[in-house]
C-alpha cells in the first residue's frame, strides 16, 4: 500500500490517495521517499493544461529518498543508500537515443515518472507526492552524501534541465551568458553558469530580485521592464538560456546575441510564439531547445554539485500545503523551489 496525494480531476485540489506499486522485481529498487520538489509541470498537468492528463494524478519527479529493499539481481544499490528519481523511470533501452545515454529523447517510449504508462502501455505511473516508489535500478540516481536531500531534490528536474544544455553547448570561461527569468530553472542556470566560469547576466521584470541574482552568482542584473535594457545590451552575449514558461517573444533576446550566438529554450509556454527570421539570419544565430538530461548526465551533474557545493534554494513544506504552494508558485512567490517533506504524510 502506497500513500500519496493526488488530483482526482482537472484543477481539483490535492487530496490523500492510496494506491499500490508493483512488487520489487529482480532489477528493482524500493525507495522510501523523503523529499519531492514541486515543478511547474506538476501544476500544468494537475490542471490538465497540456491536454494529456489522466486522473487520479499523483505528481512529482524530483524525488530523493532511502533505499529500503533491492531486487535479487541489483548490485548498484544497497539498503540504506540515498537514492534519487527524476523525470523518467524507464525507456525502450534499445533505440539510438537510449543507447547514447539520451533516454529522455527515447524514440519508442520514454516512461515518465507520473502521468505516463509503463512499457506495457497500460499501467499508470504515479510520482513522488507519495511515501514510496519502485524503480528499475538503471533509472535510479546515486545521491552523494555531501548534498542535503531537500536541497538536492530539485536538481533532478530543474538542475539537469539547465545543466545539460549549458554543458552540451560548451558554456564556460570567457563566455557572456544571459539567463532569462529568475525562478526554479533560472536560479539553477545562474549557479551552473557562474560555476562553469561564465559571466552571467539575469533578465527579469522583477526588480526586487536584483540582490538575489547577484547573491546566486550573477555579475549583472538587467530589468526587462526598462526598454533601454534591450538597446544597451545588443549583440552582447555568446549564449542566452530562456527559462520562462509564460508566453513571450524570442526576437528581442535573439538581438542580444553576438554573431553565431546561441539561445537555448528550456521554458515551455503553452502556446507558440511568433518568430521573425531576421534576428536569426542577420547574424547566423541559433535558436535551440533542450529537455532534461539522460541518466548518465544526471549522475554526472549530481556528482558535480557535490564537488562544487551547488544546490537549490528551497522552501520545505508539509504535503498538506501543496495547493497553497501552487498558488504561490503562480505568483512567483517562492525562492526558488518548494520541496515537500514526505514525513508529513504520517
Ligand atoms: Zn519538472
Ligand atoms: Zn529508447
Amino acid at each position: 500500500m502506497t500513500r500519496g496525494y493526488a488530483a482526482m480531476a482537472p484543477g481539483s485540489s490535492m487530496e490523500p490517495f492510496i494506491f499500490s506499486r508493483r512488487e520489487v522485481g529482480p532489477h528493482d529498487v524500493l525507495i522510501q521517499i523523503r523529499y519531492c520538489g514541486i515543478c511547474h509541470s506538476d501544476l500544468h498537468q494537475v490542471r490538465d493544461e497540456w491536454d494529456e492528463s489522466v486522473f487520479p494524478l499523483v505528481p512529482g519527479h524530483e524525488i530523493v529518498g532511502t533505499v529500503t529493499q533491492v531486487g535479487s539481481e541489483v548490485n548498484a544499490f544497497h539498503v540504506g543508500d540515498s537514492a534519487g528519481v527524476g523525470c523518467f523511470v524507464d525507456s525502450c533501452r534499445t533505440c539510438h537515443s537510449c543507447r547514447s545515454g539520451l533516454e529522455q529523447y527515447c524514440e519508442v517510449h520514454c516512461v515518465y515518472t507520473y502521468n505516463s504508462t509503463e512499457k506495457d502501455g497500460r499501467t499508470r505511473t504515479y510520482g513522488g507526492y507519495s511515501d514510496r516508489i519502485v524503480v528499475n535500478e538503471q533509472y535510479v540516481l546515486r545521491m552523494p552524501d555531501q548534498l542535503s536531500p531537500e536541497r538536492a531534490a530539485p536538481l533532478l528536474c530543474a538542475g539537469i534541465t539547465t545543466y545539460s544544455p549549458l554543458r552540451h553547448w560548451g558554456v564556460g570561461h570567457g563566455h557572456k551568458l544571459g539567463v532569462v527569468g529568475l525562478g526554479g530553472l533560472g536560479h539553477m542556470a545562474i549557479k551552473f553558469g557562474a560555476t562553469f566560469g561564465a559571466e552571467v547576466t539575469v533578465f527579469s521584470h522583477s526588480e526586487h530580485k536584483r540582490a538575489d541574482a547577484i547573491r546566486l552568482g550573477a555579475a549583472h542584473f538587467a530589468g526587462t521592464s526598462n526598454p533601454k535594457t534591450f538597446k544597451e545590451l545588443e549583440r552582447r552575449f555568446d549564449f542566452i538560456i530562456d527559462t520562462v514558461s509564460a508566453e513571450h517573444g524570442y526576437g528581442r533576446y535573439l538581438e542580444l546575441l553576438k554573431t553565431d550566438g546561441t539561445m537555448i529554450l528550456v521554458g515551455a509556454p503553452d502556446r507558440p510564439a511568433p518568430l521573425g527570421a531576421f534576428p536569426l539570419i542577420m547574424r547566423r544565430r541559433r535558436l535551440v531547445g533542450s529537455l532534461i538530461g539522460g541518466i548518465r548526465e544526471t549522475q554526472e551533474m549530481l556528482d558535480f554539485c557535490a564537488k562544487h557545493d551547488v544546490a537549490s534554494d528551497v522552501e520545505v513544506i508539509p504535503i498538506q500545503h501543496v495547493d497553497q504552494a501552487y498558488e504561490r508558485m503562480l505568483k512567483g512567490d517562492v525562492r526558488y523551489r518548494f520541496v515537500i517533506d514526505l514525513n508529513s504524510l504520517q
